[in-house]
């Protein structure tokens, strides 16, 4: 399906997301590209994402934390992710809860000493571009705050080119024609998402197959969405793009992702 198969292999890109399914929602076509391109995707998960909303019941003795990890290890084998890494720090829940200063939340943990943990990461790994969420942690969650905060701080520490993903509001504006789960936990913070269209400096469209995937890769974290909530008839033009804002000038392997010679034919 892809026009080079091999045109990015031997490289490697670490992308740190805050709970298990942004992973697929903000990013699953880019990790499905770079994977049929060939190159290695090292996902890291800051924290398990226990105090999601909970859709399904768990089994006797099944914790939340543990089915979102189970989910997780699905949608990441669904999107070609060759090493899964779970930090393992505690969600922090919606602004201003009580969950955000547990002695183990993500919003609480020194943000430099998680940075040094993923700065080791792309050392060990050889990535040349960390993926993290922008500075408004897309819509404010304090996970996803956390997730800027420690991801800026490790390309500074590595000087790899650092990619922030994130919305284009004004593309996800109308809720009814392009319904998006970024709709109802924006809703959940009380905050502003994303960022203007013409903020954007880079946005990744997907191929029908890749969209397939990422339908599939969200789906899975079945814990956390509902299928209806994946059917609906704009669903194409609401998760079939992905946005990214540079934080240095340089340009890096996720523009050369978005060019036609590693784009699908
Ligand atoms: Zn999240």
């Amino acid at each position: 399906m892809f026009s080079n198969h091999s045109a990015l292999s031997g490289r490697t890109v670490l992308v740190l997301h805050a709970h298990p399914d942004d992973e697929a929602i903000f990013t699953g076509v880019t990790l499905r590209r770079l994977a049929d391109a060939g190159a290695r995707v090292v996902l890291v998960t800051a924290t398990l994402g226990e105090l999601g909303e909970v859709h399904v019941p768990l089994a006797p003795g099944e914790t939340m934390a543990q089915r979102r990890v189970a989910e997780l290890e699905s949608a990441a084998a669904l999107l070609g992710v060759s090493r899964l890494v779970l930090l393992g720090a505690r969600d922090s829940g919606l602004p201003g809860a009580a969950d955000n200063v547990h002695p183990d939340a993500l919003a609480a943990a020194d943000p430099s000493r998680v940075a040094r943990r993923i700065a080791t990461l792309v050392d060990e790994e050889s990535a040349e571009a960390i993926v993290h969420d922008d500075g408004r942690g897309i819509y404010g969650h304090p996970d996803h705050l956390a997730a800027h905060r420690i991801g800026a701080a490790a390309a500074r520490l590595t000087g790899v080119v650092s990619y922030e993903s994130t919305v284009d509001r004004d593309h996800l504006h109308d809720r009814r024609t392009r319904s998006h789960l970024i709709h109802a936990a924006a809703e959940a913070t009380g905050l502003p998402f994303g960022v203007p269209a013409d903020d954007v400096a880079l946005r990744i469209g997907a191929t029908a197959s890749e969209l397939a995937v990422k339908r599939a890769a969200i789906g899975v974290h079945a814990s956390q969405v509902s299928p209806d909530s994946l059917g609906h008839a704009g669903f194409d033009e609401a998760y079939g793009y992905e946005w990214y804002l540079r934080s240095g000038a340089s340009s890096g392997i996720l523009d050369e992702l978005a060019l036609p010679a590693v784009a699908a034919v």
